[in-house]
């Protein structure tokens, strides 16, 4: 049998870290959210879908950098411009003619959004959206689905101290339930300024939830019916779905929209959209940032659109994403497991049934981290471009001796404590 991964000197890293970093590493990529002392914790360089981590283990990676790499690690059509443009300076105190032309380009794929303001990240994006939404209606309320992400700012992150007061007029309701989400238009009438949806539900922990028929309808006559804005969060999806946003496939008709990850493949930055409805508002409202008119992002960003265009790139990590969960529900089945594959093919997440825990996923992925692929026990995965056939079949090689373990480790047991 081939030796397994050790992740010795990521732990090493992670204890120094610990006495310097609060946390050591914070958020998404802390050592609790994938699985404690079986995951790699540092990473130092990739390429394509490889991923090489401190102790010099590769990994077929699903992560993408959490979605950012559509085109795949280190993709030459994208970093050459960028790293030339580096050499010729990257802020220089005025934005760049890319950032008018990027701004063109995505009011043209975008069709239904007239303009754009670019941050740094999706959080700047999403908060700008409220925040302008707040403004112009001058009513302070944003609902959001629970347990939806659309950032780490206060207002909507998981960090819940009453003294912050940032979640005081901000309410939850549940994904896809138009009676609970016209409940609360009746209860708040007269005071909301948004609701924010992402395209679909791509929850944390949890099977991923697409859109029930009708709901995007609903909510658009609900925000008419107040004259609340509709924020589509795309920051996720969006590129993987459809290269003229995701609204698009979900059947939404948003007044802004947001973007980011994928959108410059890896480089910082983000986008909110919107109609002219809005612009005197977005014009009048201050917005900067010292690094926000870096050039290269907008560069990257144009060369990924103009890449991506060319290449159909949607079909690409759809049909890999779809061997992927195909082969999955049938390997799992070799070891006798009842494996759900949900959320759209090329954003895939993988769980056990009657695994409500996630125990199962946990161990399922620490076994494949062990054998050199990259899954995530609890948030969704991301194909790109890079990842091939060859690559999926490795893969599905490897799961088909992972759920062979998971089977002999946990025996029969369906659920078990969260680690
Ligand atoms: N919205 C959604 C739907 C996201 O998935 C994310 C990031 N995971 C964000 C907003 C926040 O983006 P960022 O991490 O770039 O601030």
């Amino acid at each position: 049998m081939k030796k397994e991964n050790r992740f010795d000197n990521s732990q090493n890293l992670y204890d120094r870290a610990a006495e310097v970093i609060p946390g050591g590493i914070y958020g998404s990529k802390s050592p609790g959210f994938t699985v404690p002392g079986r995951f790699p914790y540092y990473f130092t360089e990739a390429s394509g879908c490889r991923v090489k981590d401190a102790d010099g283990n590769e990994y077929i990676d699903y992560l993408c950098g959490f979605g950012s790499m559509i085109l795949g690690f280190g993709n030459p059509v994208v970093d050459d411009p960028a790293i030339a443009q580096l050499r010729k300076g990257d802020l220089l105190n005025q934005p760049g003619p890319s950032m008018v032309e990027l701004a063109e380009k995505l009011t043209g794929l975008i069709d239904v959004m007239d303009w754009s303001v670019f941050t740094k990240n999706g959080t700047d994006a999403t908060t700008l959206g409220i925040s302008l939404a707040r403004v112009k209606t001058g009513k302070p309320y944003i609902l959001m689905a629970r347990g939806a992400y659309h950032g780490s700012a206060n207002w909507c992150s998981s960090n819940n101290y009453p003294v912050l007061r940032d979640k005081d007029e901000i309410r939850t309701f549940t994904y896809g339930n138009v009676v609970e989400l016209e409940e609360l238009f009746i209860e708040l009438k007269g005071q909301i300024a948004a609701v924010i949806l992402t395209p679909y539900h791509h929850a944390t922990w949890a099977d991923q939830v697409m859109p029930p028929i009708g709901w995007h309808d609903a909510v658009r006559r609900l925000c008419d019916s107040e004259g609340a804005y509709f924020i589509m969060d795309d920051i996720r999806a969006n590129f993987r779905l459809s290269i003229n946003g995701s609204h698009r496939v979900v059947g939404a008709s948003p007044d802004m929209v947001t973007m980011g990850k994928s959108l410059a493949n890896g480089y910082p930055i983000g986008v909110l959209m919107g109609t002219d409805e809005m612009r005197k508002t977005a014009s009048g409202f201050f917005i900067t940032g010292t690094f926000w008119t870096s050039t290269v992002p907008y560069l990257a960003a144009l060369a990924c659109l103009a890449e991506m265009e060319k290449l159909d790139v949607v079909s690409h990590v759809n049909t890999m994403g779809k061997l992927l969960k195909e082969g999955l529900i049938s390997a799992g089945a070799e070891a006798g497991y009842d494996i759900n594959c949900t959320g759209p093919d090329a954003i895939p997440f993988m769980t056990f049934a009657d695994d409500p825990d996630l125990w199962h996923n946990q161990e399922f992925s620490a076994r494949m981290a062990a054998k050199g692929v990259y899954l995530h026990p609890h948030h969704n995965w991301f194909l790109s471009y890079a990842h091939q056939e060859a690559d999926i079949d490795e893969t599905l090689e490897k799961a088909r001796e992972a759920f062979k373990e998971v089977r002999v480790a946990l025996g029969d047991q369906d659920k078990g404590p969260v680690l």
